[in-house]
């Protein structure tokens, strides 16, 4: 029995099949080795932003890797690398100006915190040792990105390697406020998903809430970072979250749809005060950190291509039809047996469905996930937490359509549950 064994993420190996082999994938639709197709109703993980297999990002990519592959950032200037950052910080919030970059969110994360660790010591403040994340946040599974998640089910085996951090409530105003006021002094950073917390379960904050914190910050000398890996590019209905907040970070995380959700890419970036401490005589003071594929031209060039997409296909725009048809809907999932907390932001929806257990492990999620797939809808519950997630390319037909399934799919699955 030699078979290749594949190791699935996130997935308990025993007794697994896979759904099937994907052998295309275009637009919304995902084509199976049986020639059946499912509409991607999941974004790939949330990086697919202008739909599979775009044409204009494909042709940038193919273009590039003629011209050339990877090439070493240390020492030497590309193109495509500087055309990204020109390009972002013409949509970043102003003051955001230098941008590293790394492999994927998890390493846009790290690279947050150490440039924050490092930055606070640039300056004389070594007291700031401590480091302020929020109660059910994700920011990654490396080891870093672990210790500044909330402490559950996705890191339990590792807690005792996990750095001491104080987890605060999330969308709670007043006790941020209290807190850094009496312990602003200790610490370093703080680092938030802004709008919306996502393996967390879809949870919402009010943009005030990121305001509030952002002020608190400043107040307290603390570096605030924006995680948005999951929420940049569109995904909360504009460019990036912190827009709706009306606050620009001292540091932002990026990568998912940073490529289209074509090849992985992590950007960091970072205000002028930050890079500035960094410049020193001493070659020790640098940001002594890189890997191996920094600032990958491939990843560049898709992401420059994907920018240029935003402008040609009115990508904001797409996201905020999308949006509108959700709260169409929401009175009528409201309505249905067992669900709960219907919610709609950007090219997010989510609801609460009653389960056996609650939570990330409550397997009522990946029944009504079956249920859908058999009508060619694929989506990806976290637990109890169902949500869609398409990719913004999606039509008004094909979004009423998945919607109807996944109301379909509710009814015959939770309140089934309910019953029995
Ligand atoms: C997905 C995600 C990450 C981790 O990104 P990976 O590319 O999976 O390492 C970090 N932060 C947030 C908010 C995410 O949603």
């Amino acid at each position: 029995m030699t078979e290749p064994r594949v190791w699935h993420p996130f997935t308990q190996l025993r007794g697994f099949q896979p759904r099937g082999h994907i052998v295309k994938a275009e637009g919304v639709w995902l084509t199976l080795d049986n020639d059946r197709r499912v509409l991607d109703g999941n974004a790939s993980w949330w990086v697919n932003n202008h739909g599979h297999a775009h044409p204009h990002i494909a042709a940038a990519i193919a273009a590039q890797a003629q011209a050339f592959d990877q090439v070493i950032l240390a020492d030497f200037a590309h193109g495509p690398a500087v055309n990204l950052t020109e390009r972002l910080r013409t949509v970043l919030p102003q003051g955001l100006e230098h941008i590293f970059y790394s492999d994927d969110g998890s390493t846009a994360v790290e690279v947050a915190l150490k440039m924050a660790v490092q930055a606070q010591q640039n300056v004389g403040e070594r007291q700031r040792t401590r480091i302020v994340a929020f109660e059910g946040a994700y920011h990654g599974d490396t080891v870093g990105a672990m210790s500044v998640s909330d402490r559950g089910v996705f890191n339990e085996p590792f807690w005792g390697l996990l750095f001491d951090v104080a987890h605060l409530p999330y969308n709670n105003a007043e006790a941020v406020e209290s807190w850094l006021g009496q312990h602003g002094s200790e610490v370093a950073a703080v680092i938030v998903e802004p709008l919306v917390q996502g393996a967390g379960g879809m949870v919402f904050c009010e943009p005030e809430f990121i305001w509030t914190l952002a002020n608190a910050c400043q107040r307290a000398g603390a570096i605030l970072i924006a995680d948005e890996v999951m929420t940049g590019f569109g995904r909360t209905g504009s460019m990036f979250a912190v827009n709706q907040a009306e606050v620009v970070p001292d540091i932002l995380c990026l990568s998912k749809a940073i490529t289209g959700g074509t090849l992985p890419l992590g950007a960091t970036v970072c205000r002028d005060a930050i890079y500035q401490s960094f410049l020193h005589e001493e070659k020790r003071r640098a940001f002594l950190h890189g890997h191996s594929y920094t600032g990958n031209p491939l990843a560049c060039a898709a992401g420059v291509a994907s920018l240029e997409l935003f402008e040609k296909e009115n990508t904001l725009g797409r996201v905020t039809t999308i949006e509108a048809t959700y709260r169409q809907a929401m009175g009528r999932f409201a309505a249905l047996p067992g669900v709960s907390n219907v919610r709609a932001r950007g090219g997010i929806f989510a609801f609460e469905v009653e389960g056996t257990r609650g939570g990330y492990l409550d397997p009522v999620g990946r029944r009504v996930a079956d249920a859908a797939f058999e009508y060619n809808l694929y989506i990806r519950p976290l637990g109890n937490t169902l949500y869609l997630m398409p990719p913004f390319c999606i039509t008004e037909q094909e979004l009423t359509w998945a919607l109807d399934v996944l109301a379909y799919a509710v009814e015959t699955q939770v309140s089934g549950a309910a019953a029995s």
